[in-house]
């Protein structure tokens, strides 16, 4: 029987994975570097195959939200992560910011993208996240059109630095969002919650900030108070050697720092921690998938 517990007794978390090239990350985006894309050496299928072995050598599977982009060009790579285990799910064709499209532009994304991943892999893919998490309360249109294009659950809110006193979906873990089109799961990124902020503990360039002991007591603090933690992190933050690209200074130093240190912090954190798909250890979804419903207040957007 699966459950969020595995046979050691160990609270189950989620470890996902945005499957995007180097140069296409929000941070250093320009209409002519979009136009390059197809010109630029491509590091994703080696740095993502890199965290599949690591994956394996801790017998951990993951949730790996793969561009459109980046599957039209390597479906070997798509077909090969789902036939080992790992959940399959969306992260957009275009890696477009969701507040810098109009609704019919991101209803094309990600219907382009769910269509690509399920030709690959021969099944439904129910999750969706957005690059950069850019839906927010400026873009929450953007939820009943996943609902609308079959997505299950949402993966793209994640409420870093927002006050809980102030905003009503300021919170982390799995919720309900109810809308008009009808109701999805919301699976936010772990937050640590001080002095009613929400300070992002839960992977990106924040895992490459902190020191990994910081991190590993943020997230047995969080493990000890009964939350599941969902954790993300990209393959090109395991790419200390990838090229360099020109942005602000901000920018690099958001994108290169720790670059070299990331992959030993994931070996420890598969050590320390225990991981598995949303689709499996997210009860309410994983009750969704098995037709056994899932009662919940949801939140009324
Ligand atoms: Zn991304």
């Amino acid at each position: 029987m699966r459950s969020r517990e595995n046979t050691q007794g160990k609270p189950r978390h989620v470890l996902s994975f945005d499957v995007e090239e180097h140069f296409q990350v929000a941070a250093f985006w320009s209409p002519a570097r979009r136009r390059e894309w197809d010109q630029l050496a491509s590091r994703v299928e080696r740095n993502t195959r890199k965290i599949a072995d690591l994956l394996s050598e801790h017998s951990t599977k993951a949730t790996f939200f793969v561009l459109g982009w980046v599957a039209e060009r390597h479906p070997d790579l798509v077909k090969d992560l789902a036939q080992q285990g790992h959940e399959i799910a969306s992260h957009g064709y275009g890696h477009e910011l969701v507040h810098t499209q109009t609704p019919t532009q991101f209803r094309e994304d990600v219907r382009q993208s769910k269509q690509i991943l399920e030709d690959l892999i021969g099944r439904q893919v129910m999750g969706y996240r957005a690059p950069s998490f850019s839906i927010t309360s400026q873009t929450e249109w953007a939820i009943p059109v996943l609902i609308e294009e079959g997505y299950r659950y949402d993966s793209s809110i994640y409420n870093r630095f927002r006050s809980t006193q102030r905003s009503r979906v300021a919170r982390a873990g799995t919720y309900q969002l109810e809308t008009e089109a009808g109701t999805i799961w919301e699976v936010s990124p772990s937050t640590m919650n001080a002095c009613g902020l929400q300070l992002p503990v839960a992977g990106g360039g924040y895992f490459r900030l902190f020191p990994y002991a910081a991190s590993k007591m943020f997230l047995k603090n969080l493990e000890m108070q009964g939350s599941q933690l969902v954790m993300y992190l990209h393959p090109w933050e395991l790419d200390p050697e990838q090229p360099r690209m020109n942005g602000s200074v901000l920018s690099k130093v958001r994108h290169y720092m720790n670059l070299g240190k990331t992959e030993q912090r994931l070996r420890w954190l598969l050590r320390d921690f225990s991981f598995a798909p949303i689709n499996e250890v997210i009860r309410p979804i994983r009750d969704m998938i098995e037709g056994q419903g899932a009662g919940s207040h949801a939140i009324v957007l």
